[in-house]
């Protein structure tokens, strides 16, 4: 048995069922890969904790003598968690030194729901310093190598979550999504990510990047997967305000459905089909709409005409936001102080000794965020910046009264070389297409599609209206299956 060979949690189910495996052998295989690992996705293991749960979730198992699944839906799954998220006692950096010593004191309601169904937070993900970056090569920890060609980057910010899933050392895991994070990290990597609706999943216990953007979601190696964490993770919290009450579908049920083919009209914008994106993207992406095509689907042609400002948006709310976030990483309420900044003789000396701990990237955002919500200036970028925010929301709207699903490719182009993109403007542009949907806040997701010439995985980004994550998971996992149906 190894890790890698189960595709789904349904297929570690069955095994333990079997007892072909046991909860206990599983937690330690992944442990010990995970250790053994040189791909820097993890930065903390949670070793004795997941023993621990591995060990709980064995008694369990031999009582019963069979995996209580309708309670436990997770039951033993070894999952990783984006170090932005808290767990009780765990050390929660966000992959910035500002935050090197914190110890959460309470787990955050993504993950206490997923462990609640019987899943065990493996450990804390690498991560860009703050979620800020498209390649996890901004961590204060060190780059995250791609899982199957470590001289490239595995896509961020969630690229702990991709090289983690993608190189077997856990079986699934949490990313959170801004512009992109979960999105372009799964096409990178060949796994399938999912950013939910605005408001589908509670924030509480997220370290807070863009809170009008950001989202928690899957990433897992099956679209099913992604389904039955929906299923745990999703839904109202009261400890969330922007938390939406609208009831959880059965994402499993979804998922696991065939689309209504005959009915089924897939949007492909023509501003997504432009020069810039890699041929191989573009021909993998295209054969996938063919693929729908002969199932029966319509494809339409769609405009999002507001596509090509989505960046400038972006870039202008996401750091205005962060610029406020960031602003409790003073060194007193939140944030490693370091001494010099306690031999300070006054306050400015203080904090620019405090909040020197924070990385080039998260530097240039707060300040650029701060610039941009100044007087004088905030009705100009900020205020502007929301206009046209709306604006991109009913390109959506207007698109969606002709359309159930939007397709095209996630990123221009597959996985580079570490160290290849040093210019932030051109790191940025490679969420031209995974930014809008934060913007609008609907549902979005990466399932595999094919690979480069350098075998280089390619994701296919779907996108749908507010709460359609079911038609999502429908739609994609009916691609994913194709070749075995
Ligand atoms: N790459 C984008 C950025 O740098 C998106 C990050 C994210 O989604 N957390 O902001």
């Amino acid at each position: 048995m190894a890790s890698h060979s189960f595709k789904t949690i349904r297929e570690i189910h069955d095994a333990f069922d079997r007892k072909i495996v046991s909860p206990t052998e599983l937690a330690d295989e992944y442990l010990d890969t995970a250790k053994k690992s040189k791909h820097n996705a993890f930065i903390t293991i949670c070793e004795e904790r997941t023993k621990k749960l591995a060990s709980s979730a064995q008694d369990l198992l031999s009582r019963e003598g069979k995996v209580p699944r309708k309670k436990f839906p997770l039951f033993g799954i070894p999952i990783g968690i984006k170090d932005n998220m808290t767990m009780d006692g765990v050390r929660t950096t966000c992959a910035s030194k500002m935050l090197d010593n914190y110890i959460a004191p309470y787990t955050g309601t993504a993950v206490a729901r997923l462990e609640a169904a019987g899943g065990i937070g493996i450990g804390k993900l690498n991560m860009d310093e703050f979620a800020m970056g498209g390649s996890t090569e901004n961590s204060a920890y060190g780059p995250v190598l791609h899982p199957q060609f470590p001289d490239r980057v595995p896509g961020g910010s969630s690229g702990g979550s991709a090289a983690a899933v993608g190189a077997g050392l856990c079986m699934a895991a949490l990313g959170s999504d801004t512009g992109g994070s979960i999105r372009l990290p799964a096409s990178f990597t060949g796994i399938v990510g999912l950013k939910p609706t605005y408001g589908r999943v509670s924030r509480y216990g997220l370290v807070a990047f863009g809170s009008s953007l950001d989202q928690i979601g899957p990433m897992t190696r099956s679209v099913e997967d992604a389904a039955v964490i929906m299923n745990m993770m999703g839904g109202h919290d009261p400890m969330d305000s922007t938390s939406s009450p609208t009831p959880n579908e059965d994402f499993l049920k979804a998922a696991l459905s065939e689309p209504h083919w005959k009915n089924l009209k897939i949007g492909v914008p023509k501003e997504y089909f432009v020069k810039g994106i890699a041929s191989d993207v573009d021909h993998s992406v295209r054969a996938a709409l063919q693929w729908y095509e002969k199932k029966g689907a319509h494809l339409v042609e769609i405009s999002l005409p507001h596509t090509h400002f989505s960046v400038a948006v972006y870039y202008i709310v996401a750091v205005s936001e962060a610029s406020s976030n960031l602003a409790r990483y003073d060194g007193v309420r939140f944030g490693v102080r370091p001494e010099a900044a306690d031999q300070a003789q006054d306050l400015e000396t203080f904090y620019k000794k405090v909040r020197s701990n924070f990385g080039p990237e998260v530097k240039r955002r707060i300040i650029l965020g701060t610039f941009a919500l100044s007087s004088g200036y905030s009705d100009a970028y900020y205020k502007r910046a929301c206009q046209v925010r709306h604006l991109i929301k009913k390109d959506f709207d207007a698109a969606f009264s002709k359309c159930d699903l939007i397709a095209g490719p996630v990123s221009p182009t597959t996985a580079f070389k570490l160290g290849a993109v040093q210019d932030p403007l051109q790191m940025y542009l490679n969420d031209i297409f995974t930014i809008p949907a934060n913007l609008a806040g609907i549902p979005a997701m990466s399932v595999p599609c094919g690979h480069d010439k350098d075998g280089l995985p390619i994701g296919l980004h779907l996108q749908a209206p507010a709460f359609a994550e079911g038609r999502l998971l429908s739609v994609a996992r009916a691609f994913e299956t194709r070749g075995t149906s």
